[in-house]
């Protein structure tokens, strides 16, 4: 009930039409009707299905038909376009490649802003630019609905185990609508702030993963090339000052540890493309608000040379092999 009141004086200071004010408050309440999901790759498939574990029906879309054949399995209803499952929910999830990809399924010619009904919650789950999701924000407000970024942390196995971590922006008011369609999917769900903070804070930890993963293969090569044994060196590394994720849960040269990337060369996992990515968005974010980031621009520029030189699908932890390569 708590929510249906927020629901409503949130939408109450955008309008004051009676009519408007009971489409929020169906939203509101309506727990188990039809949720939207349009993006159905490596994340946006497990995720889709988590919804329909709990119960939620799902009306979904991708670009590629082809991509959309696992979820219909699980009991998805398939539509053409963005536009056509916004006809149909009022409540939608995104799970898109880049900004580009969420102004299109937004903006575009077929988009969710074209036919949204009024009241209708849009939570982004992607990774992108947050001053995309504060744009998108604007152009649905215009349309009377509420934007979200919920961008994740966690990779395909936790979108699977419904273990992501959500990281979300957007109007506090609306945050337990968006929080009641996110736990299905992860473990944890954090509210950072006005929207584009999810953004924010997921580029923060993905630039800071970069240059611990960077340091990681690094440190290891070199003791490799100094004649230690890198499992000895993991070892060492993983009881002393030196520990961090990058060495002791995802370590990236193979045959240290078991069920990782760096195990099955470097398949699964998060691709160099999507880190690449991400510390562009670090970079340009920097570069606008004249924040020094030294290592997150070197972690940058090492990233983007790997997937100029073949590496762009392989698990970002192969920054480890690029290295090798590079010094043979
Ligand atoms: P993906 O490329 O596997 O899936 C994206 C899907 O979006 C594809 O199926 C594609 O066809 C679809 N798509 C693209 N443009 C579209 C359009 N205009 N209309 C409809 N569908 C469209 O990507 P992913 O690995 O699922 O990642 C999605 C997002 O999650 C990215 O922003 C990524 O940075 C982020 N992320 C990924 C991981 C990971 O481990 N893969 C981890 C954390 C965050």
């Amino acid at each position: 009930m708590a929510a249906l009141f927020r629901g409503y004086r949130n939408f109450y200071k955008r309008s004051n039409k009676h009519v408007e004010l009971i489409l929020v408050s169906c939203r509101s309440m309506a727990s188990k009707t039809p949720v939207g999901f349009i993006g159905l790759g490596n994340m946006g498939t497990p995720m889709a299905r988590n919804l329909l574990k709990n119960g939620y029906p799902v009306i979904a879309t991708d670009a590629f038909p082809e991509s959309c054949k696992e979820l219909q399995d699980s009991g998805a209803q398939i539509l053409d376009s963005p536009a056509e499952v916004a006809e149909k929910a009022d409540r939608i999830i995104t799970m898109l490649p880049s900004s580009p990809n969420v102004i299109e399924v937004y903006t575009g010619s077929n988009s969710i802003l074209r036919k949204v009904k009024k009241g209708t919650l849009l939570i982004d789950s992607s990774t992108i630019d947050p001053a995309v999701s504060k744009e998108m924000a604007v152009a649905a407000e215009k349309m009377g609905a509420v934007f979200m970024d919920a961008p994740v942390s966690g990779g395909v196995g936790a979108a699977s185990l419904a273990k992501l971590t959500f990281l979300v922006g957007g109007v506090e008011e609306e945050y337990n609508a968006a929080q009641e369609l996110l736990t299905c999917m992860g473990a944890n769900v954090v509210y950072c702030g006005q929207v584009g903070s999810g953004q924010a804070a997921k580029i923060c930890n993905n630039m800071l993963l970069a240059i611990g993963m960077l340091g990681t293969a690094e440190t290891m090569n070199l003791g490799i090339r100094l004649g230690l044994d890198p499992k000895l060196l993991a070892k060492i590394l993983n009881m002393s000052s030196g520990r961090c994720w990058s060495s002791d849960t995802y370590n990236p040269v193979p045959g240290v540890m078991e069920g990782v990337p760096s195990a099955n060369n470097y398949q699964g996992g998060f691709i160099t493309t999507l880190m690449a990515k991400d510390l562009g968005f670090a970079q340009n974010t920097a570069t606008s608000t004249r924040t020094p980031i030294p290592l997150g621009s070197l972690a940058h520029q090492v990233y983007r040379t790997m997937c100029a030189r073949g590496y762009s699908n392989k698990d970002f932890s192969s920054v480890f092999q690029f290295l090798r390569e590079e010094g043979a």
